[in-house]
């Protein structure tokens, strides 16, 4: 195995960063092209607000997990008591963006507009500073991820350069990356509308995928971050993957942890020459034996519209 390995806070053998990307009707009128005509469209993003996120806020509570809310600014602006929601219950509030417009389909000035205006939407409803920046649709660009860098933040989670933590570099700009993959987001397994998406894919086969990927983590003693949107995981048959996400990850005894933890943890250990010593010493997960997970099957064929 190559790449660093890292310890965890009371030798968890790995670490789980659950992110809650609470687009709101921004989602969708940024990225998928509706319009605020199409109410069918506006009202299940709604649906996430109101539904939705209280739903998974209440599964982290009863667990007393700690998690990382990507927020676009439109939506803070537009719904400060969804902020006031997360900070209580003692989330994480990241940056993304202002309207949930895709870095890489916006010109520069554009990109610049979405990080400073939903820096001040955040604060305006109430969010500490962001420390860390997700990328509308996981299009980050060179210019966005200098941006990040003159801002100010301290982590990025919008890449896929590795499947741990990793310092990534473009520019001239270096930041710490918390790297994220579509087979780890529930959108490319749920998400649809009439113009993107697959047919719904049964729960039980993404719990089968994430669980197969927190044994992978476990073995290789790194972090794992999952995605979840509101109006996806929030619907009542998919809440029971999440349920059991949890139920795995804790019967491991795998550190649960919001990405500015996560990120404060492993940035000495980034340059610690002795992780590659200890890449040698990776032991198989203890995971209990009805927590392993069936050999899962492909997703999906084809291309993946929108997801973060
Ligand atoms: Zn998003």
């Amino acid at each position: 195995m190559t790449g660093a390995v890292f310890t965890w806070p009371d030798g968890a053998a790995a670490a789980v960063a659950l992110t809650v990307d609470v687009d709101g009707p921004a989602g969708v009128t940024g990225s998928l092209g509706a319009t605020e005509r199409d109410l069918s469209a506006i009202s299940e993003a709604e649906y996430g607000l109101t539904r939705g996120l209280p739903r998974i806020l209440a599964i982290l509570n009863e667990h007393s997990i700690p998690a990382t809310c990507y927020v676009p600014g439109e939506t803070a602006r537009r719904y400060p008591d969804v902020i006031r929601q997360i900070i209580d219950a003692g989330h994480e509030v990241g940056h993304h963006g202002n309207r949930h417009l895709s870095p890489a389909r916006i010109d520069e000035a554009a990109q610049y507009a979405e990080i400073e205006e939903g820096l001040q939407a955040l604060h305006e409803a109430g969010a500490p500073r962001p420390a860390g920046y997700r990328a509308p649709d996981w299009q980050l660009t060179a210019h966005t991820f200098a941006l990040l860098g003159e801002f100010g933040f301290t982590y990025d989670s919008s890449l896929m350069g590795d499947d741990r933590p990793y310092i990534a570099s473009y520019g001239g700009t270096s930041l710490l990356e918390l790297p994220v993959h579509w087979t780890l987001d529930d959108w490319p397994f749920f998400g649809w509308t009439p113009d993107y998406g697959w047919p719904h894919a049964a729960p039980g086969m993404v719990q089968q995928i994430w669980a197969e990927e927190l044994c992978s983590a476990i073995t290789e003693h790194r972090l794992v971050t999952f995605t979840m949107h509101p109006e996806i995981t929030g619907r009542p048959s998919r809440l029971t993957v999440l349920r059991n996400l949890i139920t795995t990850a804790k019967d491991a005894n795998l550190w649960f942890a919001t990405h500015s933890q996560v990120a404060n943890h492993v940035k000495g250990q980034l340059h610690d020459p002795d992780l590659r010593f200890r890449a040698s010493q990776s032991r198989r997960p203890r995971l209990p034996v009805r927590d392993r997970p069936a050999r899962a099957g492909s997703p999906h064929d084809g291309n993946l519209h929108k997801a973060a």
